[in-house]
């Protein structure tokens, strides 16, 4: 198979049978963001404990570009530190933005994320792939502040 056509399985799996997709009974945080350009909107659910997100689970709508990132986001952050999830909100900026080589592809816990580099060459869709992860660190520095 193709590597883009695993990754836009890898993107459809995350949209059609997103992780993590409900809004809990008891949170300490809620992050909302939206991306007007193309309709995509999320709500995230947060629960800190120390310097870590203890939990994280999402409502959302909008492209499957966004849906999937959002889902993806919520499986790789959950129980991470804020230092752990900076460090892999920067890697996959440079990514996306920057033309840094894919730093996932070898990386288990992460490969996922290898299927959204394809979206760059589409500009405005790049909105779309960050809007959870700009949402979650505009959450996590209101949490720190
Ligand atoms: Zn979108």
């Amino acid at each position: 198979m193709a590597m883009d056509e695993l990754y836009r399985e890898v993107i459809l799996d995350h949209f059609e049978n997103p992780r993590n997709k409900v809004k809990p009974e008891s949170f300490e945080a809620h992050e909302h963001g939206s991306n007007p350009l193309c309709g995509d909107k999320v709500d995230l659910y947060l629960t800190f404990e120390d310097s870590k997100l203890k939990e994280i689970s999402f409502q959302g709508e909008g492209c499957s570009i966004s849906q999937a990132s959002i889902s993806m986001l919520t499986e790789i952050t959950e129980g991470k530190t804020f230092e752990e999830i900076e460090a892999i909100m920067k890697d996959f900026k440079g990514m996306m933005l920057e033309d840094q080589p894919n730093p996932f592809e070898d990386d288990d816990e992460l490969e996922d994320l290898s299927s959204l580099e394809g979206v760059k060459k589409y500009p405005v869709r790049i909105k779309c792939a960050l809007l959870g992860w700009n949402t979650l660190a505009e959450a996590i520095k209101k949490h720190r502040t």
